[in-house]
């Protein structure tokens, strides 16, 4: 291709501009010229198309299926939750991932609201989620949330928190993953102790988890220069808020009881509940009562339950997962040359104390750190290979527990052992 600066008489192609116009004409070979402003445009025009067919995720976009088998690597029980999560973030992702053209039809931004006790894996299915897409991922907490112009977190930090977990790339940023948990703190309830009203905070998240242009001040140590504005559009972040919501499941079983009163109705489901199964029936207008306006309920349009996690489901966290915790103690033990083991019945009483403490699978790690506690300061200094078994005696001591309790659970021990091995001979 012919290149020429004022070549007299030619003029630009695409906008008639003549070379005393323009700054550069650059002339092809069939007669037709192109100015430099005209060049600048098709360059916008093809980064523009090279944004838009730009993968939603970097490599290739799991299926659900393949999402829901590495969640089972990491996260126990939760079946119905793992398998609506797998089949929401994918869809989430072909979503943005879809070629637009005007005539299709538009998929509308699913957001997802988990619902379920303390320590029962929210945060870790979101966490683990973001590793397997392989998308930044925020998480952040609703406690600390404020209306714009009071002191506490404004809803744009949340933002501030994204870009930074993408390393100030706010294009990877646009199609990250925000966690906000404890979503059920910022419900409108009449003697809140608040001082803020959770639903300005729910107003304040409606636009962004609806998809908006906001200007989040980025501190100087992210771009090197003074608190500068970077725009991010919010349209392709998934959103998945979580929240214990202790009082639904009473919500539900009113609503539920209502509707069966009279004849048929399902009297022997009074006694013992089984709050996983209640809130399994939640329906969008039970987070009404509960204190969330109907306008953010509608932004979170996929529902997921999680059940509370029973002993033997923490024993399972204990042992099973890839990073199990006992995994990683014995690891840590081995470093210093030394075999751990548990007693049986051990690892069952620690499940134990997790439920009587309430807090779910999050109070398993403080528990086995007490225990370790001692053994993990006298091992290092000693010589050779080891041994160390924790045993009954130790735990009963350290939680003072009552004798009957251990004896109960060496017998629950045992009979499951017996139960699994009757199960795998048939
Ligand atoms: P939540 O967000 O529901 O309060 P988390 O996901 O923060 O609970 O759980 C706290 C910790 O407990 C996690 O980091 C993980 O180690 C463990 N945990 C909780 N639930 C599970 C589960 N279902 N499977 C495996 N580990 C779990």
């Amino acid at each position: 291709m012919a290149k020429s600066n004022a070549v007299g008489g030619y003029k630009c192609s695409f906008c008639g501009k003549s070379d005393r116009q323009v700054n550069r004409l650059i002339a092809g070979n069939n007669g037709v010229s192109i100015c430099d402003d005209c060049v600048k445009i098709c360059n916008e025009i093809l980064e523009n198309e090279i944004k838009e067919d730009e993968p939603a995720i970097s490599g290739e976009l799991p299926k659900p299926k393949k999402i829901y088998d590495v969640l089972e690597q990491y996260v126990i029980g939760q079946e119905e939750a793992k398998k609506t999560l797998s089949v929401a973030v994918y869809n989430h992702y072909k979503r943005i991932g879809q070629k637009k053209r005007k005539e299709d039809v538009e998929l509308q931004k699913s957001n997802i609201l988990m619902i379920g006790p303390t320590g029962s894996g929210k945060t870790l299915l979101a966490q683990t989620l973001a590793k397997i897409l392989n998308v930044p991922l925020a998480i952040v907490d609703a406690n600390s949330l404020t209306e714009a112009g009071y002191v506490g977190e404004d809803v744009e930090d949340i933002l501030l928190a994204l870009i930074q977990s993408a390393n100030g790339d706010v294009a990877k940023a646009e199609r990250g993953i925000i966690y906000i948990d404890e979503i059920d703190k910022i419900a409108r309830k009449p003697g809140t102790t608040r001082d803020i009203s959770g639903e300005g905070v729910q107003q304040a998240l409606l636009k962004i988890l609806e998809g908006t242009n906001v200007n989040v001040p980025i501190p100087s140590n992210i771009h090197q220069q003074m608190q500068e504005m970077v725009s991010i559009n919010t349209k392709n972040i998934l959103f998945i808020c979580g929240g214990a919501f202790n009082d639904l499941d009473k919500v539900i079983e009113k609503r539920t009881r209502g509707s069966k009163l009279g004849f048929g109705a399902d009297i022997s489901s009074k006694g013992e509940k089984d709050v996983g199964k209640i809130l399994r029936d939640v329906m969008p207008d039970d987070l009404l009562q509960d204190g969330l306006i109907p306008e953010f309920v509608g932004r979170l349009p996929i529902i997921v339950t999680l059940n509370p996690l029973d002993e033997n489901a923490l024993i399972d966290i204990l042992t099973k997962p890839k990073n199990a915790l006992v995994k990683q103690y014995k690891k840590l033990m081995e470093m210093d040359n030394t075999e751990l083991e548990f007693e049986d019945g051990v690892l069952r009483m620690i499940a134990h104390i997790a439920i009587q403490r309430n807090t779910g699978a999050r109070g398993l790690r403080s528990i086995l750190e007490k225990i370790m506690r001692d053994t993990m300061f006298e091992i290092p200094s000693h010589e050779g290979k080891n041994s160390c078994t924790i045993t009954r005696e130790d735990v009963t001591a350290m939680f003072n527990l009552p004798k009957d309790f251990v004896e109960s659970v060496v017998k629950q021990d045992m009979y499951l052992k017996i139960s699994n091995k009757i199960k795998a001979k048939k």
